[in-house]
């Protein structure tokens, strides 16, 4: 393994040789990621296993189809995205052509979140490569069993000079926040976020953000709550509720609660009945740290249903909570299978409290009341999110994915990717006649008076 400035200027130099420039050149790229990711589910999905005990349905429908997914749609639309688009000029700048052409930055990293490995580092490399840039990818530590698994099968099936996986933690990251990137991509936590992002500024290098938060599910007085508390639990317990944009708590109108609280018993009732074995349905916590976190936030809190936990196995089973908005377990993001529940009386009150927290990352609402929509959508800032569902906003590629203010900044999926691994360069052509005097010096108040008079 070539050491890391090498790895970044050999990339650079690849970069400006044209290794994937050509529409055909990057096709073909997206293509063989494709083959190699279809060829190797099995080991994939075993792998991610091994790290947390994700069960496979869950790996195959929420990685490896979406980055299948992904591909298919970069492949489908890229011949058209690439193509420079002409736009209309001025009175000022006739007679010439405008057009905006897309240009990849150069050489890009990017850093992943363990949470979904393969989807975290996968997505946004194929927006890399769709945009037509060298990858330099660092997956996260964490889940050191795929980290590798993604090293060993990238490197066989792709030259370094164009992608280079870049396993280890915190000093390697450090070490790949000096070097002279053209673009930073970046998931992960808020706290790492602004590491990221003070490193960039350095070297006033792009980055787009990919945080958490706190992101809230509405349930509101009109809403079905037999539904509600079935999506609500899914999108809370995939992955044991280790997911960025899991509903974090959820916020209903205080006539709907006792029906959810019922609702709840019976949704986990059905998911689970009380089999939460290893390698079946249901994921483990990470690692250690993550479960004493989540235990110590157990321990102080008012469980309704649930609450068991085990470090042997890191399990950690999922919880309905009865909180108030200045408990312990309301601060930061709980990234795992707790759920508190908080009440409203009115919908002011919904916008007014939100508004106290930052920004989430997703937010969803179980209503079917348009003014209620709109008035949250209007006044809460929040990536993206939900009606009377959550998570699958994820899963549209035609929907943009991101976060604002402590959430994040930028956005990627579908187009969005090509977008954002891609920078608008502006061309204004003109021919070389005709070439009046009118615009060039000695200026002289006619001229001033023919300029007001055409262009004014
Ligand atoms: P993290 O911020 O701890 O780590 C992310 C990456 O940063 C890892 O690759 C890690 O090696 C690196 N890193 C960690 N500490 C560092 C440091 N001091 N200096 C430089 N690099 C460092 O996050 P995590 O625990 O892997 O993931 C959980 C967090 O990520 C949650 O907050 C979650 O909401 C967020 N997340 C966001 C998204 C999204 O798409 N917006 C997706 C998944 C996870």
């Amino acid at each position: 393994m070539k050491k890391i400035p090498d790895l970044v200027s050999t990339q650079k130099a690849a970069f400006r040789k044209g290794v994937n420039r050509s529409l055909k050149q990057r096709i073909a790229n997206l293509k063989k990621l494709r083959k190699l990711v279809l060829n190797h589910e099995k080991e994939l999905c075993n792998a991610i296993a091994e790290d947390f005990g994700k069960p496979y349905f869950e790996t195959f429908t929420s990685e490896i189809f979406t980055v299948l997914q992904e591909i298919d749609f970069h492949l489908k639309h890229l011949s058209k995205w690439i193509k420079p688009e002409n736009v209309s000029g001025t009175i000022a700048t006739f007679p010439s052509k405008s057009t905006v052409s897309r240009q990849p930055y150069g050489t890009v990293l990017v850093i992943g979140a363990w949470n979904y490995p393969i989807y975290l580092t996968l997505i946004p490399m194929i927006g890399a490569l769709s945009g037509g840039n060298t990858v330099v990818l660092k997956p996260s530590e964490i889940s050191g069993t795929i980290s590798g698994l993604l090293h060993e099968l990238i490197s066989s099936a792709f030259p370094n000079q164009l992608i280079s996986v870049v396993e280890g933690g915190v000093p390697e990251t450090q070490e790949l926040l000096f070097q002279p990137f053209d673009k930073i991509f970046f998931t992960g936590s808020s706290r790492v976020g602004k590491i990221v992002a003070k490193a960039a500024a350095e070297q006033l290098i792009p980055i787009t953000l990919e945080l958490g938060g706190k992101s809230p599910a509405i349930v509101h007085s009109d809403a079905n709550v037999e539904v509600s508390a079935r999506r609500i639990w899914w999108g809370k317990t995939i992955n044991a509720g280790q997911v960025c944009v899991a509903p974090d708590f959820v916020l209903i109108h205080e006539s709907a609660a006792d029906v959810f609280i019922k609702e709840s018993r019976k949704t986990l009732s059905t998911f689970y009945a009380g089999d939460f074995r290893p390698g079946t349905n249901y994921a483990r916590i990470v690692n250690r740290d993550h479960f004493d976190r989540l235990s110590a936030l157990l321990e102080k809190s008012d469980v309704i249903i649930g609450g068991t936990a085990n470090p042997d196995s890191l399990f950690i089973e999922p919880t309905l909570i009865s909180a108030g908005w200045d408990d312990e377990i309301m601060k930061d993001e709980i990234f795992g299978p707790l759920l508190p529940m908080l009440t409203y009386k009115s919908e002011d009150e919904v916008i007014e409290r939100l508004n106290t927290l930052p920004a989430p990352l997703a937010l969803y609402m179980f209503t079917e009341s348009e003014r209620f929509q709109s008035a949250i959508f209007r006044d809460v800032p929040f990536g993206g999110g939900c009606v009377n569902e959550t998570i699958t906003h994820l899963a549209n590629p035609n929907l943009p994915f991101g976060g604002v203010g402590q959430s994040g900044m930028g956005a990627y999926h579908g187009r969005y990717s090509f977008d954002t691994f891609t920078r608008p360069q502006a061309i204004l052509k003109k021919s070389f006649w005709p070439d009046p005097d009118f615009r060039y010096p000695p200026f002289d108040d006619t001229k001033l008076k023919w300029f007001k008079k055409l262009f004014f």
